[in-house]
């Protein structure tokens, strides 16, 4: 493709403008673009300055070209394409619907429901099975362990639940 000097309306093949301009018109790229092209010059996203010219045929860069703001660009754009393709994605299980009836999106957060709820339904079984397990002495774990905690097999029989019986049985009857 041939590219047209606007000031003397000479045909250059690619690249050779720029050269033209430069000899004949003592124009620089940037001079040259203001004048005869597009006088909005575009703002670096990062620091605001103006964006640089790439060429006179592909026109400005998306930044002013420090390789500072390039980077900081390619990462802010990576950031929004990943968001972007997340928002795609919910959006695209919000209206599938699976074999069920149900939306992919439902199914999801039911599966991640049931999951829970069945790991605390284990959990809370394992628990009490362990408990009420009965050992070789004939204990449940629950029954040893008050055991070993206080030394009797049973809350009614330990000294301080006993002693307050026996004073209470003595206030009432008089007896021992
Ligand atoms: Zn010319
Ligand atoms: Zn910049």
């Amino acid at each position: 493709m041939k590219e047209q000097c606007l000031i003397c309306n000479k045909l250059f093949s690619k690249g050779r403008l720029q050269v033209h301009l430069k000899k004949k018109h003592k124009q620089d790229p940037e001079k040259y673009y203001t004048n005869y092209i597009s006088s909005d010059i575009p703002k670096c996203p990062i620091c605001q300055e103006n964006c640089r010219l790439a060429s006179i045929s592909k026109g400005y860069l998306e930044t002013c070209g420090k390789p500072s703001c390039r980077a900081k660009l390619v990462n802010i754009k990576g950031k929004e394409n990943h968001i972007r393709a997340c928002r795609e994605r919910n959006k695209k299980w919000k209206t599938e619907i699976l074999p069920d009836g149900r939306t992919r999106q439902q199914a999801i957060i039911e599966s991640g429901q049931s999951k829970r709820n069945f790991k605390s339904i284990q959990t809370g079984k394992k628990i009490s099975t362990s408990l009420k397990k009965v050992g070789n002495d004939g204990l449940t774990n629950f029954k040893r362990s008050f055991l070993e905690k206080r030394g009797v097999d049973n809350p009614m029989k330990l000294p301080s639940s006993v002693q307050k019986l026996s004073t209470s049985y003595n206030k009432r009857t008089g007896y021992d």
